[in-house]
């Protein structure tokens, strides 16, 4: 028996008790003070995390956002080692996420920042990081990132997916399994593993990929159209659509700028928009721009003038759809969803509910698993049907079922953290990439047995 089984019910932290609901409510709270003061839906909610990471000489809040999560990381992946680190699997795992989140989710963006370039996450790509293949973000980055971010998005990752499984991204590499499985460790029980719930998850995590399909596509239209009109128009109409390509190439180079210059910078766009529009327009449009700027916030203040350049367009029906489309989704699924309810309800339903219901990369590489060769191998007739895998799979796989059925289990949502096959007592299950083999042929290549 691993240690940490025989408690998880038993501390009200851990079983819904009023010490979950109350950290739920502190988790919750700290992702509206993040992304409602950015939000055009409310745009005079107070900043009151810049301030702090000022204070703390931290060049923005997203950074003073990324030291907190590489510190719950750590300290989490420490308590995570203690329940699991008898295997092997589980503790390269661990130590490299960890890794990974303090080396490309914070050092390097603190140093380019600081460097006065643009912040990079280079391990976020697309769909989870659903700008990244829009023409403008890409523009505004180095050619060496912008090759990165299409070639990892379209060809890299999907293909690690289908030799490796989508485990080499989800549990190894991305910042949001990573919190999952260190921080979140002590909850990852308590997603529900009901067929009702594999049903929503089914319509829920590709609806929200037909979503992000349709947001790119309507953005790189609108980008291409937008390259294609800007010459050609004339009159009032050509005014704006040449303001809002001058705003386009604004954002790009906001990131540039110290946050003591982002004031006279909002400045000089008011007067350039006040200049082409009616000054009611103007008052509305311009308040996210002067609150980003206020709060020296250079992102915040590159992804409101840029959809400033979006509200600024003549007449054009692709670049609202385009606008609205990104807005809402920016909100409601990158902010609401993957932030506020994502995280926030770890300790009432688990810690994948991002994961499981919403991330469209799930959705892609989930899709690719399982054409791919990743499997969890089951050892016939073995099962005693405890039902430790079951209660501790975090994406709420009932992997009972299959070993009781002498199955092996083809899940697209299975993250492959393996910790079914660690909890097991009758070392029934076995994470593997191999190929089916014979009796006597020999299992191996690039796997981490469990
Ligand atoms: S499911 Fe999405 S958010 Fe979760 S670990 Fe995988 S890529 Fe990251
Ligand atoms: S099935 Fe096993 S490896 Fe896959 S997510 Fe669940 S516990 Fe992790
Ligand atoms: S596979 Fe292992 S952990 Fe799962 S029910 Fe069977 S014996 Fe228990």
């Amino acid at each position: 028996m691993q240690a940490g089984l025989l408690d998880t019910w038993k501390r009200p932290s851990r079983a819904r008790g009023a010490i979950a609901w109350l950290a739920a409510g502190l988790l919750i709270s700290f992702y509206l003070l993040l992304y409602l003061p950015e939000s055009t839906f409310t745009p005079n909610f107070p900043d009151v995390l810049s301030p702090i990471a000022a204070a703390l000489h931290l060049p923005s809040k997203w950074l003073l956002y990324g030291l907190l999560y590489s510190i719950a990381m750590v300290v989490g992946g420490f308590f995570m080692l203690r329940r699991h680190g008898s295997s092997r699997y589980h503790r390269i795992r661990t130590v490299t996420v960890v890794t990974v989140q303090i080396v490309l989710g914070f050092s390097l963006p603190l140093a380019l920042k600081i460097a006065g370039k643009p912040e990079l996450y280079l391990s976020y790509v697309w769909p989870l990081s659903y700008d990244k293949l829009f023409p403008d973000t890409l523009a505004a980055m180095p050619a060496a990132a912008a090759l990165w971010f299409i070639f990892a998005s379209l060809v890299l990752f999907p293909v690690l997916a289908w030799r490796y499984g989508k485990r080499f991204y989800c549990s190894w590499v991305c910042g949001c399994g990573g919190l999952a499985e260190t921080f979140g460790d002590g909850w990852r029980h308590l997603s529900d593993k009901s067929t009702k719930s594999w049903r929503i998850e089914q319509w829920s995590v590709h609806g929200v990929l037909v979503l992000v399909l349709l947001m790119t596509g309507l953005v790189i239209a609108d980008g291409v159209s937008r390259s294609g009109v800007v010459g050609a128009a004339g009159g009032a109409e050509g005014a704006r659509v040449a303001l809002s390509a001058q705003l386009a190439l604004e954002a790009t180079t906001l990131a540039e700028l110290a946050a003591a210059e982002l004031a006279p910078r909002a400045e000089s766009i008011r007067r350039e928009v006040e200049a082409t529009l009616p000054p009611t327009w103007v008052l509305d449009k311009l308040a996210p721009v002067e609150v980003a700027a206020t709060a020296g916030d250079a992102a915040a203040m590159a992804s409101a003038v840029e959809d400033l350049a979006y509200g600024v367009m003549p007449g054009s029906p692709l670049g609202r759809a385009a606008g609205t489309v990104k807005g809402l989704y920016a909100f409601f699924i990158g902010a609401m969803f993957s932030g506020v309810a994502g995280v926030g309800l770890y300790p009432l339903m688990g810690t994948r509910v991002w994961c499981r219901f919403g991330c469209p990369m799930a959705a892609i590489l989930g899709l690719v698993q399982k054409l791919g060769r990743f499997r969890i191998a089951v050892k016939k007739d073995m099962c005693i049907s405890c039902g430790n895998c079951s209660a501790y799979c975090e994406m709420g796989i009932d992997v009972r079922a299959y070993a009781m059925a002498n199955l092996d289990v083809r899940r697209a949502s299975c993250v492959g953290c393996g910790m079914c096959a660690h909890v097991c007592p009758r070392g029934v299950l076995r994470l593997t990439n191999d190929a089916d083999v014979g009796p006597g042929q020999r299992v191996g290549e690039w796997v981490v047995e469990i």
